[in-house]
């Protein structure tokens, strides 16, 4: 099964007149289950790419179905509806809600997007909070965590609403060295365990090397450098 299928995507921005190509004409397949990283410079149109993919930014040229779905064909309210029901989000800097506790970030969508009945929502928050390791902080709030336990927040919170595809812009980028490590293993094991896909964007080099299947970014071009942990 495949989860995103782009062909000829490209997206530009006009800027003072000229327009800029922050993705051209790029072609790749991501197959469901799969761990896959999108790797280059800062500008080099990762996020542009992960925006595009989660149908919160529209292509300007190509297809780009997500599970099947071609994306640019909805509107504004379709996107967000199908955004809600197959992706779930992770972003550098965690956007956790300060003012609700750890249980209760990972219970909003949920509560906001899905509106599951209380017995599973709690069922599903716990068995969340244990998998990722933050079992006993769940009456916490954001600011009382580190960053490594916000980030293992955010990965419980995208997992919650059983999302086909987790989105994760620069995931590790406020994390220390190791710690940004055991996030990557973190959602590797998660994507085992809840039967999702990860796509994850990164400017480090060293940490591109936990990815199963890896895609270079340069100046808006894609190149694809390994498949299923073979180097080609
Ligand atoms: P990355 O995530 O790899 O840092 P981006 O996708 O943010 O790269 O940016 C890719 C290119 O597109 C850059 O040249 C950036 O300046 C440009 N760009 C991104 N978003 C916009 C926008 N909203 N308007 C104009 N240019 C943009
Ligand atoms: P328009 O067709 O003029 O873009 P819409 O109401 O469809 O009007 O969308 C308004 C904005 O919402 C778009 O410019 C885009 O940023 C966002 N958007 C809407 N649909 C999608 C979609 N399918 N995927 C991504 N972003 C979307």
């Amino acid at each position: 099964m495949k989860i995103v299928e782009a062909l000829n995507l490209t997206k530009s921005y006009e800027m003072g007149g000229e327009t800029v190509n922050a993705i051209q004409d790029v072609d790749f397949v991501i197959n469901s289950g799969a761990f896959v990283s999108f790797v280059g410079p800062s500008g080099s149109g990762k996020s542009t790419l992960l925006n595009m993919i989660g149908c919160l930014d529209k292509p300007s040229k190509g297809s780009l179905k997500v599970d099947g779905v071609d994306i640019s064909t909805l509107n504004r309210q379709q996107a967000a509806k199908f955004r809600g029901e197959t992706i779930g989000f992770i972003f550098q800097d965690f956007n956790l809600i300060p003012v609700l506790t750890v249980a209760e970030n990972i219970e909003y969508p949920l509560l906001m997007v899905q509106n599951w009945p209380t017995n599973e929502r709690q069922q599903r928050v716990k068995t969340l909070m244990e998998a990722v390791g933050i079992g006993d902080q769940a009456n916490k709030f954001p600011h009382q965590l580190s960053g490594g336990q916000k980030q293992r927040v955010a990965v419980a919170r995208a997992l919650a609403s059983k999302a086909k595809l987790i989105l994760a812009d620069e995931p590790t980028a406020n994390l220390d060295h190791d710690t940004a490590f055991r996030i990557i293993d973190l959602m590797k094991a998660m994507r085992n365990e809840f039967d999702t896909t990860f796509i994850f964007s990164t400017h480090d080099t060293k940490i591109m090397d936990s990815a199963e299947s890896l895609f270079t970014l340069e100046d808006g071009k894609l190149s694809q450098k390994i498949q299923g942990g073979q180097v080609r």
